[in-house]
């Protein structure tokens, strides 16, 4: 038979372990949570991928979690009749980190042992949590429709606290799914209780889908202690947490149920949990996290929306049912009208899947619409993490692009700090008389917007503009032409026509002053020649003694400045 193989950790593999057991210590009961997460979603992967193979189930549909402990061993184990994994998933999962963003989550380590335990939280380390308790781990499993020969063991042993190599063989496993045995640490005797064991599975996994089995307990009057007997019995609810009414569920249960589907170890910010009736039918529990995930940025990142029909898990990650803007939501949809057999493709010409997708993003824009007016500690946290994201949705969703238009917040003259914390519904409150347009500065930092020469009439005149500065700020402006019956309208851009904020003295005396420099401009002109459409007299300036202007059909000059960074 083969082999057995003593491996190394990838580098960061060992940075982590070393920074679980020293960072989260003091949480050390989230190991039992992870593992059955692991669990729970190696369950639903079978199911999905037995939409296709019926016989990956090897007569075994019936899904579920074991939790069982081992006084005189020292040890708990955990395991899964799921989808388990082959000898090269076993090192792919189990001996390197895959996930984006690994590199920028440590170079984010700070050495602060407080900071660093929510950093790693945010990264979702699921099954090196293990080793909080224990000293060594072996997880033995076969992956659904493997033969019984071409089971896996997985060993790895601390040697005081740091781990280096992990061993691989191939075994013998008549049984499918994953199990995985803790050798508990001296000073974790206190988990080796069906009381503690049974009291962590329902504070933490409660909302799983599958049913969670321990070997029921009864007391020995003989030997004076309960003993475990034969019988299997459900520890968790085993029902789907979504599907209850909201007056059953409470903020724990969101917040719990949240945690294992937003892979986050980090309470979510807020939640919309309803259901549609109609002529489509569907329940949504959507959720919006606090920070950001290391692969906001990377468009291959996956979503985080499962979609379930009728209670039966279906798919992980359905990008169809969000749209790209608002893909750090994560959740549940479970349709009534959906086939169970639905697969990605029949998802991507799905009628019934745009209907959903309308619905749940209205959803999401209600609740952000709600945090926004109601609780705005709430949202300048969630305008911080995703806001960025947020912005891309004035130019993708036609539909929508006036409610995401009133979502967007900006820094502005009025404040002079970089804190965007302006609506555009707050600027047109403050419009002086006469003002007719929403006037906004775009520039490469904020401190060149807030500094930009184009802006010393406006301070003069005391009219507020907005400071854009973040990189898609000008694509986004290029898409927002107007906000509630009034144009956005670029301070650099034009021959600046202030409208009703004019007066008549000011016109007067520039006209008087562009007659005087005649002589003057047409010289400039002559001189810089191509480099320039137009040379003007202006009143802009207060202090500089000159300014460049893009024409008003022009693209702006922040926009040039990127597409030649870009090389066009
Ligand atoms: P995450 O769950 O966020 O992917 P984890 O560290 O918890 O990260 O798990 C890493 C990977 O190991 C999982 O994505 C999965 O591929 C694999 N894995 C862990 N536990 C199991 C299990 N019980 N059955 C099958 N695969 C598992
Ligand atoms: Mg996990």
């Amino acid at each position: 038979t083969e082999k057995s193989q003593t491996l190394n950790f990838q580098a960061e593999v060992k940075q982590l372990l070393h920074l679980m057991i020293h960072s989260l210590y003091s949480n050390r009961e989230i190991f039992l949570r992870e593992l059955i997460s692991n669990a729970s979603d190696a369950c639903d992967k079978l199911r999905f991928e037995a939409l296709d193979k019926p016989e990956l189930f090897e007569g075994q549909g019936e899904l579920a979690i074991r939790v069982g402990f081992d006084k005189s061993a020292r040890t708990i184990t955990v395991s899964d009749n799921g989808i388990g994994m082959s000898r090269d998933e076993v090192i792919a999962h189990l001996g390197t980190i895959a996930k984006s963003g690994t590199r920028e989550f440590f170079s984010q380590l700070t050495g602060d042992q407080r900071k660093d335990a929510n950093l790693i939280g945010q990264f979702g380390v699921g099954f090196y949590s293990a080793f909080i308790v224990a000293d060594k781990v072996t997880v033995t499993t076969r992956r659904a429709g493997l033969n019984e020969s071409e089971g896996v063991r997985w060993e790895c042993a601390m040697s005081g606290d740091a781990a280096g190599e992990y061993m691989v063989e191939t075994v013998e496993r008549p049984l499918r799914g994953t199990e995985i045995v803790l050798h508990l640490r001296e000073d974790q005797d206190d988990l080796l209780s069906g009381w503690q064991l049974r009291g962590l599975i329902r504070k933490y996994s409660d909302h799983i889908v599958q049913p969670i089995l321990m070997k029921k307990e009864e007391w020995d009057q003989d030997k004076g202690e309960q003993v475990t007997t034969e019988e299997d019995e459900t520890v968790n609810q085993a029902s789907a947490l979504w599907a209850k009414s909201k007056n059953d569920i409470s903020e724990d249960d969101y917040k719990a149920f949240y945690k294992h589907v937003g892979h986050d170890f980090d309470e979510p910010l807020a939640w919309t949990h309803s259901r549609v009736e109609g002529r489509h039918e569907y329940t949504q529990l959507l959720y919006v996290p606090k920070h950001a995930p290391f692969d906001l940025w990377d468009r291959n990142a996956r979503h985080g929306i499962k979609l379930y029909v009728k209670r039966v898990f279906i798919m992980d990650d359905a990008e169809k049912l969000m749209p790209t803007y608002l893909r750090f939501v994560r959740g549940v949809v479970d349709s009534a009208d959906l086939p169970l057999n639905v697969s990605r493709e029949i998802l991507q010409e799905s009628k019934d899947i745009e209907t959903i997708r309308a619905g749940c993003t209205k959803k999401v824009l209600g609740l952000l619409a709600d945090l926004a007016e109601n609780d705005q500690e709430k949202y300048a946290i969630f305008w911080k993490a995703f806001g960025s994201v947020l912005k891309e949705g004035v130019g993708e969703d036609f539909a929508n692009k006036e409610k995401i238009a009133g979502l967007l917040r900006f820094a502005s003259t009025r404040a002079d700090t970089a804190d965007e914390t302006v609506s555009l519904a707050d600027y047109i409150a403050r419009m002086k008389e006469g003002q007719e347009k929403i006037y906004y500065v775009t520039a490469e930092s904020f401190n060149a917007a807030k500094n930009s020469p184009h802006l010393e009439i406006f301070r003069k005149k005391g009219i507020e503009v907005l400071l854009l500065s973040d990189r898609v700020d000008e694509w986004v402006i290029g898409h927002l032409t107007e906000f509630d019956g009034k144009s956005l309208q670029s301070v650099a851009k034009g021959g600046l026509d202030l409208g009703g904020l004019e007066d008549e003295e000011e016109k007067k005396e520039a006209e008087k002053a562009a007659d005087e420099f005649k002589d003057l401009v047409e010289r400039m002109k002559s001189s810089l020649g191509d480099r320039v459409k137009d040379v003007r007299v202006t009143h802009r300036l207060t202090d500089s003694p000159a300014c460049l202007v893009a024409d008003e059909q022009d693209m702006g000059m922040n926009l040039a400045r990127m597409l030649k960074a870009a090389g066009q």
